[in-house]
């Protein structure tokens, strides 16, 4: 990562309320609480991975950030510049600096197109090149990404799922993006599979000084390629710190719930199993104080009454929990 650590973006308190509607009116009857209130930053050539049980809110977070979804409250900085209230055609220069990359390349990808237009079609609608000048550039996104060039006029049916994974990767990369966020890239891909790919996304990295929001429900996932992490639960961020700080000395009960799950390759050391009681509960009931309080190991009567903020309790590390900041 960089040494100068210039902020690329930044999200603050983001939140995405979905109303739910009832009766014959339409009244809102409720709201999903899908995120709420959700700050953070991503630095140029950083990955700052998202991790979090399934439904606690990250790809609604990386889905408002691509703007695909209009946030209900918060601000989204690129840059220092505020993007969130920008409309479609003001917008139109950040989704070229800004692309994704989602988990099951089968559907994002056209099955009626070639590989070539696929990987291509971001540059068709950002920049101005001639035929050649485009089927140059192509040829070089298929080596870059570890693909042969008479892949080019293959469908995607014809390719793996890891080579489809390539060509989602190929055709972010394509308009020279500062940023991809990638929504569980890997997540549909065979173990074996997986780790090519997230060794690819990191060679690119180094190469281009691109930025990646790592979005994965795993840490294992996430713990190789990502600077930093940050820990949802029910729509807030509970814990953010360095991987190397977070994996050592996790301070969030959740954090210390979900590495449990992790398995250390070194086995004369071991990790106290933590089993996650209940079920998550639902962002549209949330539980009151801390949300986490009714699974956690440690709550205490505080916890069902106060929300505890996310504070920085050491250089860069962040944790919302009463118990761990008072002991
Ligand atoms: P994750 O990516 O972490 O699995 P999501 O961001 O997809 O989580 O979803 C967060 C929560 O928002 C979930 O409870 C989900 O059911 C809810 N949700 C997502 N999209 C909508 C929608 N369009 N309307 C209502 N609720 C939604
Ligand atoms: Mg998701």
């Amino acid at each position: 990562m960089s040494k100068s650590k210039k902020v690329l973006l930044e999200l603050n308190n983001l939140c995405k309320h979905y109303p739910i509607r009832k009766g014959l009116f339409s009244k809102v009857a409720a709201y999903v609480y899908a995120v709420d209130g959700v700050s953070f930053s991503i630095y140029e050539g950083e990955t700052l991975g998202l991790v979090g049980e399934s439904g606690c809110g990250k790809s609604t977070v990386g889905r408002t950030i691509l703007r695909l979804l209009d946030p209900t409250a918060g601000e989204i900085l690129w840059r220092g510049e505020r993007i969130d209230e920008l409309s479609r055609s003001e917008m139109r220069p950040f989704r070229k600096e800004i692309q994704a990359v989602f988990q099951d390349p089968y559907s994002s990808l056209n099955p009626r197109m070639r590989a070539a237009d696929i990987v291509s079609e971001p540059l068709r609608n950002f920049e101005k090149l001639t035929q050649a000048e485009g089927r140059e550039r192509v040829k070089e996104l298929f080596a870059l990404v570890g693909l042969r060039p008479d892949q080019m006029l293959r469908y995607p049916h014809e390719f793996s799922g890891g080579q489809r994974q390539r060509l989602g990767i190929a055709r972010a990369l394509s308009v020279k993006p500062k940023l991809i966020m990638c929504d569980e890239p890997v997540s549909a891909l065979d173990v074996s599979v997986q780790a090519q790919v997230i060794n690819l996304l990191g060679d690119l990295q180094k190469e281009f000084g691109v930025s990646y929001l790592f979005i994965a429900h795993d840490l294992a996932v996430v713990k190789h390629i990502s600077h930093r992490i940050a820990v949802m639960y029910l729509g807030r961020v509970v814990e953010l710190a360095e991987t190397a700080e977070l994996f050592s000395r996790p301070l969030h009960p959740y954090t210390e719930a979900l590495l449990s799950a992790v398995p250390i390759p070194d086995p004369t050391r071991q990790r106290k199993q933590i089993v996650l009681g209940g079920d998550v509960p639902s962002p549209i009931n949330r539980p009151s104080g801390c949300h986490f309080h009714t699974r956690c190991i440690y709550a205490q009567e505080r916890c069902k009454r106060d929300e505890p903020k996310l504070e920085e309790v050491s250089p860069g590390h962040f944790v919302a929990c009463h118990f761990k900041l008072n002991t």
